[in-house]
């Protein structure tokens, strides 16, 4: 980074992520090192082809998506007998359900509430793992505690372990005395806001800022990193953001037709087709995922719930017919008298229980005075009511919202 600094750059944008697979210090690390893999790492040997094989049998530690790959991909390297082992119980392993579906689909079994304790060393190789059986105890703010059964311990015999419990920032490569100030955790300090760190030509994004989120997260703090760093430039006041753009714009074509499909579809998620099993076993290269067909591939999109499709109301054009009422099959459209919140929550056609969720309350309406009252939380977007409606009081709107981006 001091060589960076000394280039004499206008702005240095980090985004390195957090690359560095957490090991696992307990007896036995040191004597079996030459069998043990950070999961991260070894996964990266094999996409660049350094390591081609593993072990008969395998253990994988950990419950995330890495610790999926390395599961996958020791079987393919050979390894007949692949466990993965996870401290947390099953139901709260890190890896998305589809991953875990897919490894435990190929046959590898995973043992939750199993804590490791020692790796088993033998004539200075490594033959096993011991663990100890928990299980999770919550106290009343909700925090998990990992308490032992009591049962015996559990040993697993293998070859080689691949270590896949988490990954952490690596930031080796920042000299501690050029400005850049690191907090808790060895992490950079970074304005949550500007993303600048305590160096103000130094950006930080992605897991490099705060550690590990999603790519989502990671794009999303490129693009107000490049805000600040193009006001930066321009010497500006970071802290002044534009604004993000939103349109609506309505969906309605004729009387009864909309540019979306209101018909929402009741089906179950559709499933990816997958390659051969065993073909796909025997080829790290082989995409398990096929993908949809075109006629699955709508049948997916049409269970799409139109979340970005709004119900919006224009109090002059209602004349109150209650029309629209009749009509919502969830009965979450209401016009009466207004009241403070807690009391308008109770007196709709159904009371909107979920205090999280807002009602709409209109103005109050010319005919009869009353407001119309929609509780959100139980609109399907059907757009039943804007069909309806006489007058074109309620309308199906695609609401849009576009963050700023420092090119717009
Ligand atoms: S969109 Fe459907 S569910 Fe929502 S208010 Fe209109 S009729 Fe009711
Ligand atoms: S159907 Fe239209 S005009 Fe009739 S009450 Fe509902 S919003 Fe008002």
């Amino acid at each position: 980074m001091k060589e960076l600094l000394e280039k004499d750059f206008d702005a240095i944008f980090v985004g390195t992520g957090a690359p560095k697979g957490r090991d696992i210090r307990i007896e036995g690390r040191e004597e079996a090192d030459h069998n043990i893999h950070i999961g991260i790492d070894w996964l990266t040997s094999i996409a660049f082809e350094h390591t081609k094989s593993v072990g008969k049998k395998v253990i994988v530690l950990g419950g995330g998506n890495t610790a999926m790959d390395c599961c996958r991909t020791a079987i393919r390297l050979g390894a007949e007998e692949v466990k993965v082992t996870v401290r947390s119980p099953f139901d709260q392993m890190k890896a998305s359900e589809w991953e875990i579906e897919d490894a435990m689909g190929e046959g590898i079994p995973i043992y939750d509430n199993h804590v490791p304790k020692r790796f088993i060393v033998k004539d200075g190789k490594l033959v096993g793992m011991e663990f100890e059986k928990v299980e999770a105890i919550f106290d009343d703010n909700g925090r998990r505690k990992l308490v032992p059964t009591g049962e015996d311990p559990v040993i697993f015999e293998c070859d080689d372990v691949l270590v896949a419990i988490g990954q952490d920032n690596a930031f080796e490569w920042i000299e501690r005395d050029i400005g850049i100030e690191f907090g808790e955790w060895d992490m950079p300090i970074v304005d949550k806001v500007t993303f600048q760190s305590s160096n103000e030509k130094v950006f930080f994004g992605g897991d490099a800022a705060w550690g590990p989120e999603n790519i989502i997260w990671a794009a999303a703090h490129g693009h107000q990193a490049a805000i600040s760093i193009d006001k930066f430039c321009k010497d500006l006041d970071l802290y002044e953001r534009p604004e993000p753009t939103t349109t609506l714009i309505s969906q309605k074509m004729g009387v009864h037709e909309w540019s979306y499909d209101n018909d929402i579809s009741q089906a179950k998620r559709y499933l990816v087709p997958h390659a051969d099993q065993a073909d796909a076993l025997k080829d790290l290269k082989m995409e398990v995922e096929l993908g949809f067909d075109e006629v699955t591939a709508l049948e997916e999109a049409q269970r799409c719930l139109n979340c970005d499709v709004q119900t919006v109301f224009s109090e002059d054009l209602c004349i109150e017919c209650d029309a629209c009422v009749d009509i919502c099959p969830t009965d979450c459209i209401s016009f009466v008298h207004n009241d403070s919140e807690e009391n308008l929550r109770n007196k709709l056609r159904i009371p909107a229980i979920n205090l999280n969720q807002q009602i709409l309350v209109s103005e109050q309406l010319e005919q009869t005075s009353r407001v119309m009252v929609k509780d959100e939380d139980v609109c399907l977007h059907c757009g039943l009511c804007a069909e309806r409606c006489p007058t074109g009081a309620w309308d199906m709107q695609n609401f849009l919202y576009q963050e700023a981006k420092v090119y717009s």
